[in-house]
């Protein structure tokens, strides 16, 4: 089944209905949605796009972005969403490695992206946008599609090597989308999806099953995460869900604290993409109600790994709620968790190794890259690269990427562990630990730090304060104050800068 059919759906059921917004202001209904989308899978024909064909996406988020997804998909194409601020040579990467046949950017880079890109057909926003106003344009039909077939394109963020390109088919999104009602949330007509979190990623993913409840869609009008923009556009639409990386919530958080406002008319943040703190956590609770809802994916198995619910976020009286509230939930309904060894072999409750995930929402592949796909996938497993438990109830928590993991004197040490211990200190905004090549030890600990305002906290308070909460061979031996941790445009903080710096 093509995704492109629940749009229709959608149309057929609330045409007049305002589907989309920049800011407050509606600028399309469901049914001009669909007439946008009909003309440009009706002018992606003619520039020869047909089935399986690329299409990249090169835009901030913008309300073009909804109408390109389901245009592509309509024709039977694939789409290639690429992170906004990603530098046209990344860029020209992973156009000549998808083999797209046409981009779409924003006026702006047009130039810029032409000096870059050969053989892709490069089109700027104001030439979609009148594509989308072309009557002539005859009306299109969509294009079949099997469960197997490519829907978009995902390349990871590469922060080892080059990005490889995630093949999501129709069928896991289909997945995702199914078990998002069932493990994460319900959505209604009601509802409205705020894209603060970039489109090329989970937050534009999400956008379908506010489609196929006919929810609002808006675009804050920046352009991008202002959580001043935030809680005045919840506030106007109500019923407002959005999804955010851990990094977003400590802003809103801080953001409601210091503007004095309130969680009204936010009904749903879904979290995840990194680890959230507890400290954090219990924090944003506390400050905007419960609101939140954990999920647990990689590219690889997008949004669909595991979630921890509403109420398990919320629960303070449970005997086992800290333990909870650090776990990253329990698998999602369409997959298969396990805690694997390196050769794959599954290990019991309460033994860390590698978490493992099989199913319906899991790529079949890497574009391209049977290396690296034989890499990844054990037997029908996937290889998240992520290092876990799980317990008897089946909660999964992190430890962190096994490349992450520290080893000083032949002790494994986890970063979150003594992140999470520094966060609890009162000056503490944000932490990053990393591990720094030491010749006798193999690596030393080494805690990036981020005090907050007016704090004059030293490396001696730090330490003094690790002593008395985790093992001495854990504590940081070094301490690098900083004024912001380095982070991507999905608000990950990138430890390769980190360990650059140190
Ligand atoms: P990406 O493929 O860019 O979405 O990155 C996926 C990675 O982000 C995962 O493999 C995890 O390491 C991390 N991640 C995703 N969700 C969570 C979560 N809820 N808690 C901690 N880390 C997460």
């Amino acid at each position: 089944m093509n995704l492109a059919l629940w749009l229709q759906r959608t149309a057929q059921k609330y045409p007049d209905k305002t589907a989309v917004y920049l800011g407050r202001q509606g600028v399309a209904t469901y049914s001009d949605l669909m007439i946008h989308v009909n003309r440009l899978a009706a002018w992606l024909a003619q520039e020869g796009i047909g089935p399986s064909d690329r299409v990249a996406i090169y835009l901030p988020n913008t309300p073009e972005y909804l109408s390109l997804f389901y245009g592509i998909w309509q024709a039977g194409a694939v789409a290639v969403p690429i992170n906004a601020k990603l530098h046209p040579k990344e860029l020209s990467w992973i156009i000549d490695d998808a083999q797209a046949h046409v981009v779409v950017v924003s006026d702006e880079s047009y130039e810029f992206v032409k000096g870059t890109i050969g053989r892709c057909t490069i089109v700027a926003l104001s030439e979609l946008r009148s594509q989308m106003k072309t009557e002539t344009l005859e009306q299109f039909g969509v294009v079949e599609r099997a469960p197997s077939d490519l829907a978009w394109l995902f390349y990871t963020s590469g922060t080892t090597g080059r990005p490889k390109g995630v093949q999501i088919t129709h069928g896991m999104v289909k997945s995702m989308a199914l078990s998002y009602f069932v493990d994460v949330d319900d959505v209604s007509a009601e509802d409205s999806a705020i894209y603060a979190a970039p489109m090329s990623h989970g937050a534009g993913l999400y956008n379908i099953m506010h489609v196929l409840k006919g929810a609002r869609h808006v675009f804050p009008t920046s352009g991008h995460f202002e959580p001043s923009e935030i809680f005045d556009l919840a506030d106007y639409h109500d019923r407002a869900h959005m999804f955010a990386a851990p990094t977003m919530i400590k802003r809103l958080v801080e953001h409601a604290k210091s503007a004095g406002v309130g969680a009204h008319g936010l009904r749903t943040v879904v979290y995840g993409g990194g680890p959230m703190y507890l400290s954090d956590i219990v924090e944003a609770v506390e400050v905007l109600g419960n609101v939140f809802v954990q999920i647990y994916g990689q590219g690889e198995c997008p949004m669909a790994i595991s979630a921890l619910s509403r109420d398990e976020v919320s629960d303070r009286k449970s005997p086992n709620w800290e333990a909870r509230l650090a776990s990253v939930g329990r698998a999602q309904s369409v997959v298969e968790v396990q805690i694997g060894t390196k050769k794959g072999e599954r290990l019991s409750y309460g033994e860390v190794g590698e978490i493992m995930v099989r199913g319906d929402a899991v790529m079949p592949g890497y574009w391209n890259n049977p290396e690296a796909t034989e890499k990844t996938i054990l037997n029908g497993w996937l290889r998240t690269g992520d290092m876990g438990v799980m317990d008897q109830e089946g909660y999964i928590t992190l430890k962190d990427r096994s490349k992450d993991m520290i080893i000083s004197g032949g002790s494994n040490i986890y970063p979150r562990e003594v992140e999470e211990v520094l966060l609890t200190h009162a000056d503490v905004l944000e932490v990053s630990v990393i591990g720094k090549a030491h010749p006798e030890w193999g690596e030393d600990v080494v805690a990036c730090v981020v005090c907050r305002a007016g704090a004059e906290v030293g490396e001696h308070d730090l330490d003094a304060h690790c002593r008395e909460n985790i093992a001495a061979f854990k504590r940081p031996k070094h301490y690098l104050f900083l004024d912001s941790l380095p982070k991507n445009n999905y608000g990950k903080v990138l430890k390769t800068e980190l360990r650059k710096l140190v």
